[in-house]
C-alpha cells in the first residue's frame, strides 16, 4: 500500500504561471471553505516565469487581437476572456503595476520578472495554499467523486484537480510533456504538437557573415511547390545557424503543421521591383567609379550588402560601372526575394512555445473540464492554444488558470451539496 502523502480538496498539478493563477484564482473565491494545494516537481515554483521576456517577462497584451492566439480552444478563448480579470487587474490585485509598451505589450513596473514570479508565490503564501515542491506526479486515478494522484513518495488525495504542467518547450523548466503520459490513461491524447516561437535553422554557410546582424523585412514562408504559406513583417535576426527574431518566431506560431523548404526576404516591400531597379540605377550612375562593396551604402546593412552582392555573383571589389544590365536586375530582385532555404525548424530545448495540445474536442462545451471526468481540470499551455510574441501565452496562462480555478470551486460547491 502506497503511503498518504497529503489530502486537500483542490490539487493543482504545476506550480507555473497557469497552476499559480489558478490556485490563486480557486482560494479567492473559496475562502476558507476548501483547501488549495499546488503540486510542482521543481524544488521552486515559477522557474520559467524568470525566463520570460528576456528577464524582463512581456506579462500580457492589452490588445484583443484573437488573430494572434492559434488552435482549436481560440473558438472558447473571447468567452474565456470576458469571464477573467485582464492580465494588468489580475496583477494588480495583487499590487503589482504593469507599464505599458508599443503594441500593447505589459510588463511588470520594476521591468524583472522575479518581481512577478515573487508576487504570486507572495500571494500564494498569504493566501494559505499549500506548495508541495519536489513533487513529481506519475499518475490519477478517480473513484467516487474523489482522485487519487501517484507520486514517487506516496498518494494525493483530492475532491478536484487542475493539470498546469505546461506543453513540451523549454524542458529545462520542468515542462517536459510527462503529464501525457498519464492523461492518455485517462483518455486525454495532444493533438499536432510542434515546437512554436522558434527559429528556422538555414545553410549556415549563407549565414556566416550575417551572424548578430538585425534587420527588417517582409518575410514569406515558401513550401516545395513554392507556394507562399506565410507572411509576416518585422525583425529579422540572424545567427550563426537559423534566421530568427520576432517576425521568424511569429511565423513559426502561425505555421504551426507545415514547415517551409525556403523563406524569402523582401528588403524593400515598401517598393516595387521595378522602382528598386530605378533606385540602383541611380546609384549605378552617382557612385560609377566607386567599388561595389561600397555601391549599395546607405541603403543597408555593410555585410548585408555585401551577402547580396554575393548572392548574385557580383565581385565586391570591382568599380561599379562594371556590373552588367543582367547582374544589376539580378540583384534588384534579389532585394525584394532573399532566398533562405530551411533545413529544419528550432526544436523543443529551444522553443517558447508548444502548438498543440489537449483539443477543444476533449472538454465540455465552453468549459476546461475534462470532457469525460468531472473534477478535472485543464490550465495553460497544456492545451491546444498558443499565441504569437507580445504577451499573448502569459496572457493565456493567466486567463485559463482564473477560469479552470473557479470552474473548479465551482464544481467543489457543487459536489459537497449533493452529498451533504
Ligand atoms: C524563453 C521563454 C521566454 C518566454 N517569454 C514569454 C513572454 O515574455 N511572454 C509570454 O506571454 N510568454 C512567454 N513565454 C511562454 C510562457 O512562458 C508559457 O506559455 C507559460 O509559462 C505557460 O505556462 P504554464 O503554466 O501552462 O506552463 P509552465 O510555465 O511550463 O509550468 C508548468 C509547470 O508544471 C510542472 N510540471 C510538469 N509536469 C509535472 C508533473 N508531472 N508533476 C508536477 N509538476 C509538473 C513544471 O515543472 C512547470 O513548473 C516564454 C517561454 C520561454 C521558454
Amino acid at each position: 500500500m502506497t503511503k498518504q502523502l497529503l489530502q486537500t480538496d483542490l490539487l493543482v498539478i504545476g506550480g507555473g504561471a497557469s497552476g499559480l493563477a489558478a490556485a490563486i484564482a480557486a482560494k479567492r473565491i473559496c475562502g476558507d471553505r476548501f483547501s488549495v494545494c499546488i503540486a510542482e516537481q521543481n524544488p521552486r515554483v515559477g522557474k520559467k516565469i524568470l525566463v520570460t521576456g528576456n528577464g524582463r517577462c512581456n506579462l500580457g497584451n492589452t490588445s484583443k487581437d484573437y488573430a494572434a492566439y492559434h488552435g482549436s480552444l481560440t473558438a472558447v478563448l473571447p468567452e474565456f476572456l470576458s469571464q477573467t480579470l485582464s492580465s494588468k487587474e489580475f496583477f494588480q490585485t495583487m499590487g503589482l503595476y504593469c507599464r505599458e509598451e508599443t503594441d500593447g505589450r505589459l510588463y511588470p513596473h520594476s521591468n524583472q520578472a522575479s518581481s512577478v514570479l515573487d508576487t504570486l508565490r507572495l500571494t500564494t503564501e498569504a493566501f494559505g495554499i499549500s506548495v508541495c515542491c519536489n513533487c513529481h506526479i506519475t499518475g490519477i486515478q478517480q473513484k467516487q467523486h474523489t482522485f487519487f494522484i501517484q507520486t514517487s513518495d506516496g498518494t494525493i488525495i483530492a475532491k478536484a484537480v487542475i493539470v498546469a504542467t505546461g506543453g513540451f518547450a523549454a524542458p529545462k523548466t520542468g515542462s517536459d510533456g510527462n503529464a501525457m503520459k498519464w492523461l492518455s490513461v485517462l483518455g486525454h491524447h495532444e493533438t499536432n504538437l510542434s515546437p512554436a516561437l522558434v527559429a528556422f535553422q538555414a545553410e549556415p554557410k549563407s549565414l556566416r557573415t550575417l551572424k548578430g546582424i538585425r534587420i527588417s523585412a517582409t518575410v514569406s514562408a515558401l513550401d516545395a511547390q513554392e507556394n507562399i504559406i506565410g507572411k509576416e513583417s518585422g525583425e529579422v535576426q540572424f545567427t550563426e545557424n537559423a534566421l530568427s527574431g520576432i517576425c521568424i518566431m511569429n511565423l513559426s506560431a502561425r505555421l504551426s503543421s507545415e514547415n517551409p523548404t525556403a523563406l524569402s526576404l523582401n528588403l524593400l516591400s515598401h517598393q516595387t521591383s521595378s522602382q528598386t531597379q530605378a533606385m540602383l540605377w541611380e546609384l549605378y550612375s552617382i557612385r560609377t567609379q566607386w567599388r561595389t562593396e561600397d555601391w549599395l551604402t546607405g541603403l543597408f546593412q555593410k555585410k548585408v550588402g555585401i551577402q547580396l552582392l554575393r548572392s548574385c555573383k557580383i565581385p565586391t571589389d570591382i568599380p561599379v560601372y562594371q556590373v552588367t544590365p543582367f547582374q544589376l536586375e539580378r540583384l534588384s530582385q534579389m532585394c525584394h526575394d532573399w532566398r533562405f532555404p530551411v533545413i529544419s525548424r528550432g526544436n523543443w530545448q529551444n522553443a517558447q512555445v508548444t502548438a498543440g495540445g489537449i483539443p477543444l474536442e476533449q472538454l465540455r462545451k465552453n468549459s476546461l473540464e475534462s470532457k469525460w471526468i468531472s473534477g478535472l481540470f485543464f490550465s495553460g499551455e497544456i492545451l491546444d492554444l498558443h499565441g504569437e510574441c507580445g504577451g499573448y501565452n502569459l496572457n493565456w496562462a493567466w486567463c485559463s488558470g482564473q477560469y479552470a480555478g473557479m470552474e473548479a470551486v465551482a464544481y467543489l460547491k457543487n459536489t459537497l451539496e449533493r452529498t451533504v
